[in-house]
């Protein structure tokens, strides 16, 4: 095992975490603000980066979720 360093996007603090020693990549979640990262390891063994998991709520806007929306090209098209 090695430890993969990371610092929060969110809040920066410092999280470290334990990685097999075959691991380049990894999820963990920031222990002060508890927001979930994919952290990467970089061209330092030892620090990694980290980028949020999901996409921040607050700096989206004007985007309809997934599957919400009005347009469905199948139903009623092909009627004869
Ligand atoms: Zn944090």
């Amino acid at each position: 095992m090695k430890t993969a360093e990371w610092q929060c996007t969110v809040c920066a603090a410092t999280n470290r975490l334990l990685v097999p020693d075959a691991a380049t990549s990894a999820r963990d979640r920031c222990v002060t603000c508890h927001t979930a990262h994919i952290i990467e390891m970089g061209t330092r063994p030892v620090r990694w980066s980290a980028s949020p998991l999901s996409p921040l709520p607050s700096l989206r806007s004007g985007q309809a979720p997934i599957g919400r929306g009005e347009r469905e090209p199948k139903v009623g098209d092909d009627a004869a």
